[in-house]
């Protein structure tokens, strides 16, 4: 799809000259572009101010050398990065994110995500991501904890519980977390709660863990109700295996789905009964093995080697909760062959813009990230909640809230695509009520 609307297509075109190479950037800011057409065409205040140009320029990035020291004795050096992107409604939140395919073009395009889905959750946090092209997959625990140490001690000049708080994402978990946490309190010789995804014993929040998984579910099946279904006896295929697909996999089967596959960056397996997420669980969390493992424990499940050819298994739904790209207008023509009927994302920007497109016109329900996926960051703003006043809630309180988050981004991005003319498209409707939010606080601060 192209913009027709003269602005905001000179605004796509200096995005991709001064962002030059940063394709998923680019991707990115024209979805959320396309989306806000009609929204410009009755609000021309929003150009009149520059809140556009000034929403898709970062407001801070920060980029740094991390060096360490590996188990050989050898200095090794990556490259680490905070985007603060927008700090209108709130301080920059979002994760980090340890993977070799991190360059700033990456860290971009979530920190950009991240402020609409921020919005959208109704809670008070602006937009930021960061990371790092170090790779933990491989490293000893003392690698990672040095790595964590070096990267930390540059990132704390710029980060603060009421300025910046990062999380976790792709190679960032509750170890990683713990060895930044630990590098930050004794830097700034302050324990406050700098950073959200903690272990419960020092701060972190009751159902984190599960929140963007489980929030995904919340969605869905909010989505599947106010079509007439509900993920009760569908059958569901699940993308990657990290936190986001292993909680979406609990929460989908307690919900009533069978999920039956599962992939890492390697292969998939299928399991025509119902993947066993205990046996996932011992792999994938606690000896950070293969999912290949996993047909040594259930040999009547098959491991395929190509992990993208998880969409050609037939299901009623599918989550693709691995990475960005990871779904394409192939995958999709197979999914609808195949009879499905909805789509969530639980990872970032998984569907290609022509893989959405097919999913729009055919009328699969289509739950695009921004809103789908927002739990996490949600329920990162419950543990701040709780830091700041000192206090813990119990997982009930937490899993509800966030099941009403959810419940009412689902109604926010529902409305916002009705109001504007594209009644059930939630790509647009999250993009729109996600932007309205942030625009509206820009407005009346000012130019900043
Ligand atoms: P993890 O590191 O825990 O897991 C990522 C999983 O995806 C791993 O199983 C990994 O396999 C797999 N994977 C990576 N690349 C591919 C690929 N090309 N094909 C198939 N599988 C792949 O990350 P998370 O679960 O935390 O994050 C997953 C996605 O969800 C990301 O897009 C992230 O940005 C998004 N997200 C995460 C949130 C969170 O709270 N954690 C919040 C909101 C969004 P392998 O082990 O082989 O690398």
């Amino acid at each position: 799809m192209s913009l027709k609307n003269e602005y905001l297509s000179s605004l796509m075109q200096r995005v991709i000259e001064r962002n030059q190479g940063e394709k998923e950037f680019h991707q990115a800011v024209r979805e959320v572009l396309e989306s806000l057409e009609p929204v410009v065409e009755k609000h021309p205040e929003y150009i009149r101010r520059g809140v556009l140009e000034c929403i898709i320029e970062p407001e801070r990035i920060i980029k740094f050398r991390v060096p360490w020291v590996d188990d050989n004795g050898y200095i090794r050096v990556n490259r680490g990065f905070r985007v603060q992107f927008s700090s209108s409604i709130g301080p920059y939140k979002g994760g980090l994110r340890f993977h070799p395919s991190v360059y700033e073009g990456i860290i971009k395009f979530l920190g950009f995500e991240q402020i609409f889905k921020n919005s959208l959750t109704g809670l008070p946090i602006g937009g930021g991501k960061g990371g790092s092209d170090f790779d933990p997959k491989g490293k000893s625990d003392m690698e990672v904890m040095r790595f964590c140490q070096s990267f930390m001690s540059e990132l704390a000049k710029h980060i603060g519980s009421y300025t910046d708080i990062p999380a976790g994402d792709i190679g960032v978990g509750s170890r990683e977390i713990g060895y930044l946490f630990g590098q930050y309190k004794r830097v700034t010789n302050t324990f406050t709660g700098v950073l959200t995804g903690k272990s419960i014993e020092y701060g972190g929040s009751l159902a984190r863990k599960e929140a963007t998984g489980y929030g995904l579910c919340y969605f869905t099946e909010a989505m599947l109700r106010d079509n007439g279904n509900t993920f009760s006896d569908k059958t569901v295929v699940i993308s990657g295996s990290g936190n986001v697909a292993i909680y979406a996999a609990e929460k989908a089967t307690q919900l009533g789905g069978k999920v039956v596959a599962l992939s890492d960056s390697e292969g998939y397996i299928y399991h025509k009964n119902g993947i066993d997420l205990r046996t996932v669980k011992i792999i994938k969390e606690i000896n950070r093995q293969r999912l290949i493992e996993y047909i040594k424990v259930h040999p009547d499940a098959e491991y395929h080697d190509n992990c993208k050819d998880i969409w050609s298994i037939k299901c009623d739904i599918a989550l693709p909760c691995a990475t960005e790209n990871e779904l394409d207008e192939n995958d999709a023509k197979m999914l609808i062959k195949n009879g499905c009927i909805a789509v969530a994302e639980g990872a970032n920007m998984p569907s290609t813009p022509e893989a959405i497109q097919l999913f729009l016109d055919n009328n699969i329900l289509f739950g695009p990230a921004k809103a789908a996926n927002a739990g996490g960051v949600a329920t990162s703003a419950l543990e701040m909640s709780q830091n700041a006043i000192r206090h813990t809630w119990g997982f009930a309180t937490v899993d509800a809230r966030l099941k009403e988050i959810m419940e009412s981004i689902y109604r926010k991005s529902s409305a916002a695509a009705e109001k504007y003319g594209m009644k059930g498209n939630l790509v647009a409707g999250a993009n729109i009520a996600g932007f309205l939010k942030v625009a509206n606080a820009m407005m009346e601060q000012g130019v900043v």
